[in-house]
């Protein structure tokens, strides 16, 4: 943080990931002094880039971005600059079950769409989010600021919350809202309940090249040990434009250990396996990542002075690649809802309007953690009559029109 800079603010937002950026960008449309804290700096590109153009090495992270927050990057501004980078629109889904015939395919065609999603890298999204605040006026990064307590102090305006680094710098702010993530250190500082359990799997990420095309459609395999994915990317080099896949492989922790000290070769091999050899061979695969998986959700968002969103307030099976277009409608309510109130002549953190935000997000963010429950425990079975029942219902599904339209529309965020 620089001497010039003011350490009172309207706003603070803790943590300029995906959505704490997306949420600095749409509140910037209002009159509020915003503070923008992360402690990592924020990445830096001239006016004129695009993030990471050009480069030929995929992100191990990457989202499945659904239309509906597409739009909200149209609306941002930032939407062009990702898709200068690096998008790869997807326009067909398979969905199997790997111990039977169960299988679902959707179709950006069943219901008049040209796709059904994008498959954008995180760092892409962060670079152009990132370049995107850098050009606000009423957006102030103070990075790297890394949050270590907080208190609540009376002031002549009301209640002030403080953010503390831990190398003593102070900011204040009437209303905090916490971006920063699953393991949030301020839903921790000012004691959120939080509802949380142990998904008891991995998740194991990694790029890889492909015999076959893709043909930009998305497969997953449900095993009982968890789900995999395969998720295209769109490479710069026209012959291989269809080879690259981002993959993420749930799978128990002692799996995981063990996948993760296999040869690249003997990586390959078992992966191709495990997919059912559907793109042929796995001719490469890069670096791999775990992550163990956890569902969490806080039993509120909001409590006097501060406010939770995306990750911090709710974190969610990677299996239907929900978890950062739930934060960014999060984001999207939020901030309609301070306007809202702002016009209305409230104050930012007044009750009233904070708690509108968690009624229009809570439930909605928590019957998409109980659908993905439903599914991981579903597919868990090892029972012989549900196996055949699931299977059977799969089927079924795939042929009710209406149905399948509907788990499209709602998966793709144009029913919320
Ligand atoms: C394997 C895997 C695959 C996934 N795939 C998808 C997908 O396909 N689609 C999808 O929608 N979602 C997906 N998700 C979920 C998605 O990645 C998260 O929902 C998303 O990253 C959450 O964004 P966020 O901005 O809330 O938090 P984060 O991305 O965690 O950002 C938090 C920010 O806060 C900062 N911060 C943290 N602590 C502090 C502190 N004390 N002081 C200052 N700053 C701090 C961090 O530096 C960071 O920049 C996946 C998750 C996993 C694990």
């Amino acid at each position: 943080m620089s001497n010039a800079q003011p350490k009172e603010f309207d706003v603070v937002i803790a943590g300029a990931g995906m959505v704490g950026a997306s949420l600095a960008c749409l509140l910037a449309e209002s009159s509020l002094s915003i503070a923008l804290v992360d402690r990592k700096r924020l990445v830096q590109g001239k006016d004129s880039d695009s993030p990471k153009l050009h480069s030929d090495k995929f992100d191990p992270r990457v989202s499945a971005i659904s239309q509906a927050s597409q739009q909200l990057f149209r609306q941002l501004g930032v939407w062009e600059d990702m898709s200068a980078a690096r998008v790869c629109n997807y326009s067909a889904m398979q969905v199997w079950d790997a111990e039977g015939t169960g299988s679902i395919d959707f179709s950006a065609e069943q219901i008049n769409q040209p796709e059904l999603g994008s498959i954008v890298e995180n760092s892409i999204i962060i670079a152009a989010l990132h370049k995107r605040v850098a050009q606000l006026e009423n957006v102030f990064s103070i990075t790297p600021f890394s949050i270590e307590s907080f208190e609540q102090v009376e002031d002549e305006d009301g209640l002030i919350v403080k953010l503390n680094a831990d190398d003593g710098q102070a900011i204040r702010a009437p209303l905090i809202i916490a971006a920063d993530g699953a393991n949030s250190k301020l839903r921790a500082l000012a004691n959120f309940e939080c509802r949380e359990w142990d998904y008891e799997q991995h998740a194991l990420v990694t790029t890889v090249r492909t015999q076959l095309p893709h043909n930009n459609t998305a497969l997953q395999r449900f095993m009982e040990t968890g789900p995999l994915a395969f998720l295209p990317l769109r490479s710069a080099t026209e012959d291989d434009a269809q080879h690259f896949c981002s993959i993420v492989w749930s799978m128990l922790p002692d799996q995981a250990e063990r996948v993760m000290s296999l040869s690249e070769d003997e990586f390959n091999s078992e992966l191709a396996a495990a997919l059912e050899s559907k793109l042929g061979a796995i001719e490469w695969s890069d670096k791999r990542f775990v992550f163990p998986l956890r569902q969490r959700h806080a039993l509120d968002y909001v409590k006097e002075g501060i406010v939770l969103v995306g990750d911090a307030a709710h974190t969610i099976h990677p299996l239907a690649g929900q978890g950062v277009n739930l934060g960014l409608l999060d984001a999207k309510a939020l901030a309609e809802e301070l306007q809202r109130g702002i016009q209305a002549g409230r104050s930012v953190a007044d009750p009233k309007v904070l708690l509108r935000y968690q009624r229009r997000r809570k439930g909605n963010n928590l019957s998409m953690m109980w659908l993905m429950e439903g599914f991981k425990r579903l597919f868990g079975q090892q029972d012989l009559s549900i196996r055949w029942l699931r299977n059977i219902g799969m089927n079924a599904v795939d042929k009710m029109t209406p149905i399948k339209n509907q788990l499209i529309r709602k998966a793709m965020g144009l029913d919320s």
